[in-house]
């Protein structure tokens, strides 16, 4: 087993770094955590874009570079580790070009996947309802057929990226007579068609990430249905392993982790034996999650679907992100308590925003639990019942 990168792929790392590390000097954005969920710049989307570095596994046809799927965690593993305001096209760079690219027809694929790829449409994911959330299958909102069109009415909530998305993903039951399993459907909305309206929510950070969003009376076109009515949800199975296999998981607050080990050796808490066990734990298992989700690419590299995979990595990482937001607050004490930036203490508020916001990280894309019955029946063969 050889663990090591190839030569392009350090290059390419190298590549990402630089411009990075550039952009970080010129100020033009300042690192954070959350940052490919919360940091929201459509312009760093843009000079993303001007790279090729959005959608760069997907083929050259459709904008994309035909690179591999290492080479796209190489870079979303530099973004994640400079705290990048990557959030604007991280949903449709990550699952929903992916769910079009798997199931979208030709004249889908043409008009979406160049814009994204160009920084021109960035989604929001609208999968839950206020009372559907793991069992997606029992979602009510409602796409009706009328000629030519949908139209779609119920309401939907956690909605991500929503302020700034050209188009939501959505995910509606078009047969209210099927067995639940049978009767739902995906499709790509406008954000700015009539009947569709959105009320922010705000979290436990205070943040203003996420959004309710509600559909009164919207026209969609048929060409905006992804792939076969009514297997909608076969379909999101897939789209849910793109969301859960990303090092989004391990490294969402790689910023914290970075200031941490820094903050403790400029203050000597590093000679202290239990504040060193602590910082060698985490590194240990910093280590293995990061391990985790480029098995999870060597899967999704051979074209296989990567189920059992990365609902290990995501079960793994998303619990290691809370100890690490739990030693953090220990480390920094009362500091870790701000939630605003301290002239004592280079943090920026970012321990009480990490130990706040990983509560959620076990519940967004899927809960433990439901992984760990993933993990159960489709990787190790147990009866579901
Ligand atoms: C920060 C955050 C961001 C989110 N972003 C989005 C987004 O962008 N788009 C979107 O569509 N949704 C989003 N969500 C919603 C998220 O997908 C749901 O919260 C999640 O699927 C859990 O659903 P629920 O909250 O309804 O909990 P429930 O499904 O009601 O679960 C409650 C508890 O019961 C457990 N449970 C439920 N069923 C089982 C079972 N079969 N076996 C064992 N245990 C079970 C769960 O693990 C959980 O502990 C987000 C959520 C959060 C917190």
């Amino acid at each position: 087993m050889d663990f090591c990168f190839t030569e392009e792929q350090e290059a390419f790392r190298r590549e990402v770094r630089d411009f990075l590390d550039g952009e970080l000097k010129a100020g033009l954005w300042e690192p954070t955590c959350d940052a490919w969920i919360q940091g929201h710049d459509p312009e760093f989307s843009k000079r993303m874009a001007g790279k090729g570095w959005i959608g760069l596994t997907w083929p050259t046809e459709y904008g994309g570079q035909g690179r591999s799927h290492i080479d796209r965690l190489i870079l979303t593993e530099e973004l994640l580790r400079s705290g990048a305001p990557a959030a604007c096209h991280w949903f449709a760079d990550r699952q929903v070009g992916g769910a079009i690219l798997q199931s979208g027809t030709d004249e889908l694929k043409q008009e979406l996947l160049p814009r994204i790829t160009r920084a021109e449409a960035f989604f929001g994911v609208s999968i839950s309802e206020p009372g559907t959330g793991s069992d997606v299958a029992s979602l009510q909102a409602r796409a009706a057929e009328d000629g030519d069109y949908y139209v779609l009415n119920g309401q939907k909530t956690w909605t991500s990226c929503a302020i700034y998305a050209h188009y939501f993903y959505i995910v509606l039951r078009t047969d209210p007579d099927a067995p639940k399993h049978r009767g739902i459907s995906e499709f790509i909305v406008d954000a700015k068609a009539p009947g569709v309206s959105l009320v922010p929510m705000v979290d436990i950070t205070g943040t203003e990430a996420w959004n309710d969003l509600f559909l009164d009376n919207v026209r969609v076109h048929k060409k905006y249905l992804i792939g076969e009515k009514n297997r909608g949800f076969y379909q999101i199975v897939r789209q849910l392993d793109y969301e859960r296999s990303g090092m989004e998981r391990v490294m969402g607050n790689y910023a914290l982790f970075d200031a941490i080990i820094r903050h403790s050796k400029e203050t000597g808490l590093s000679n202290d034996p239990i504040i060193r066990s602590k910082l060698a734990q985490l590194q240990i298992e910093f280590d293995i999650g990061r391990l985790l989700c480029y098995r999870v690419a060597s899967v999704m590299e051979e074209g296989k679907a990567p189920n059992r995979e990365s609902s290990i990595s995501k079960a793994y990482c998303t619990e290691f992100e809370k100890r690490l937001a739990s030693v953090a607050v220990d480390v920094l004490g009362p500091y870790g308590q701000l939630t605003a930036g301290s002239k004592f203490v280079p943090v920026r508020g970012l321990g009480a925003h990490s130990y706040l916001g990983s509560k959620g990280y076990s519940l967004q894309g899927g809960t433990t639990e439901i992984l760990k019955n993933i993990i159960a029946t489709r990787g190790l063969g147990l009866p579901s019942e």
